[in-house]
């Protein structure tokens, strides 16, 4: 291990990663360029991040030896999504340096403390209430009227865990199919566009966002992102500044994204969601951007200096989902398309298993 200095590590420390997937995959090749080694932590024994880390552990986040064995051999932990359970970033915690902290994982694990949290700044949200219950669920309903989505507080992403209420809709067979579990009533919003702010927050509180990303989805999985989004300057600045004042609030060490709604003719904001990590719609930076947001990632929760997030074209980036994959030969064969595979077995239907990113040199 290198020394820990105040002002943060150096080239040949290592970085420990939560999780095994993609992204922590993006992320060991990135420290790799900055002279950081990684050792992966992951449950799973076929982690697509295994194939391009120094070491890897096979463990479950509750084995604290093996985690203890983790941190001792690492200089800083981060990891590459947000349902790390507590009690495995308090653990960590307490041994090594952990970024994001606890307070970022806390805050946006749970639908219903995030969208108080975001509404606490003064920003725009969702109308939302608590749903606990069936009786809960019904009071909901009145005061927020349908259109509405009933999502659970925990564990949702891509879609899942959301039931959407229309008028006539039974209310029982809603809260059955969340399984009953704790969840948050949010009302409709009929947006234009759906946008995302990847942002870093560096150690010594410095910002930098890359630009407002316009992201398209289909069957809730993320398809395309266009950078820039079709916004009025005024509207991107104003998402920008909506990340940035989360980033201040959870005193933020590293890459977050805010998934937010562009609605109405004066294109205001409304937040959706926080992600405290790098994200798919940020994958366009790798090609797209004078800095990755998976090198800006290593640099900030290392204490590096924060790099330049200036866009270089226009961008689209467009995932490979499932057997969207087996067209690998055309891509590379695409003069100006940048192929990007996760060494994923199983082409399972909706399964991420690669994206492309094509820069047009124009419009910055
Ligand atoms: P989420 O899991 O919150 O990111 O939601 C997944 C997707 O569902 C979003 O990307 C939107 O397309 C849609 N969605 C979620 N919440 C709302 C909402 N309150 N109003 C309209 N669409 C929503």
């Amino acid at each position: 291990m290198s020394t820990p200095d105040p002002t943060g590590l150096a080239p040949g420390a290592t970085l420990g990663i939560l999780g095994g997937g993609q992204l922590a995959r993006m992320l060991a090749l990135a420290a790799a360029d900055l002279g950081v080694r990684t050792h992966i932590f992951a449950p799973e024994p076929d982690c697509p991040a295994f194939d391009v880390a120094a070491r890897h552990t096979i463990g479950e986040y509750d084995d604290e030896a093996a985690l203890a064995r983790f941190a001792d051999a690492v200089d800083v932990v981060t990891y590459e999504f947000e349902n790390v359970p507590s009690a495995t970033a308090a653990f960590l915690a307490a041994r090594t340096p952990l970024h994001p902290g606890a307070r970022a994982l806390a805050v946006t694990q749970d639908r219903l403390s995030e969208k108080r949290f975001v509404a606490d700044l003064g920003l725009a949200v969702a109308p939302f209430r608590p749903v606990d219950s069936l009786p809960d669920l019904e009071a909901a309903v009145a005061a927020i009227g349908r259109p509405s989505i009933l999502k659970t507080r925990r564990f949702g992403y891509d879609g899942k865990g959301q039931v959407r209420l229309a008028a006539g809709d039974d209310l029982g067979e809603a809260h059955q199919a969340i399984g009953r579990f704790p969840a948050i009533l949010e009302g409709f919003v009929p947006f234009s566009r759906e946008i995302s702010v990847v942002a870093a927050r560096g150690a010594d509180g410095a910002f930098a966002a890359f630009d407002v990303c316009e992201n398209e989805h289909r069957d809730h999985i993320l398809a395309f992102t266009r950078v820039p989004a079709r916004l009025a300057p005024a509207a991107a600045a104003a998402a920008s500044e909506a990340a940035r004042r989360i980033g201040e609030a959870l005193a933020y060490v590293g890459v977050f994204t805010v998934e937010m709604f562009v609605v109405g003719a004066d294109e205001s904001v409304i937040v959706n969601e926080i992600a405290p990590r790098v994200h798919n719609s940020g994958h366009w930076t790798s090609e797209g951007a004078d800095t990755s947001q998976f090198h800006q990632h290593v640099r900030a929760v290392c204490g590096f200096p924060l790099g330049a997030t200036k866009r270089r074209g226009e961008i689209e980036m467009e995932n490979l989902i499932g057997d969207a994959a087996s067209r690998w030969r055309d891509l590379l064969a695409e003069p100006g398309a940048h192929l990007h595979l996760y060494g994923k077995r199983d082409a399972r239907p909706g399964r991420k298993m690669g994206h492309v990113t094509r820069v047009l040199p124009g419009r910055r």
